[in-house]
């Protein structure tokens, strides 16, 4: 399968405007945008780093994903999600599909900052959250 890097690290937070504060301030990394996905009740802040990019993401409801992780995480944020790249996802999905892969996603749907994006189930993954994503 063609993987082309690590597209992004997801990075669940409890409070997105601390944390913009932190990594500008502190570590000096700039905010590249931020984008709030309402179909999965986040709102993203994206911090490219070198030939990657962290990409946080606070919950904007109660009963969305990352409401549910943080919820699970003991009411602490953390790593949610591992983001690969790849040039198609739709032959990605089908590949991982063939092999027995269980996705979350079976069709490419729209992920923060204009990607295509599908995730794939943490028990086909080791526990991972995966995520496949596809960038023109
Ligand atoms: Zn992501």
């Amino acid at each position: 399968m063609d993987i082309a890097k690590v597209d992004h690290i997801g990075i669940a937070v409890t409070n997105l405007s601390e944390t913009i504060k932190f990594y500008e301030e502190t570590l000096g990394i700039k905010c590249h945008g931020t984008e709030e996905v309402a179909d999965q009740k986040v709102r993203v802040a994206f911090f490219p780093v070198g030939d990657t990019e962290l990409e946080f993401l606070e919950s904007t409801g109660d009963d969305g994903p990352i409401a549910k992780f943080i919820e699970a995480n003991k009411g602490r944020g953390g790593i949610q999600h591992v983001a690969l790249r790849v040039p198609d996802i739709v032959s990605a999905i089908a590949e991982l599909k063939a092999k027995g892969v269980q996705m979350i996603d079976n069709e490419p749907r729209y992920g923060a900052g204009g990607a295509s994006i599908a995730f794939c189930h943490p028990k086909s993954t080791g526990g991972i959250l995966l995520e496949l994503c596809e960038r023109n």
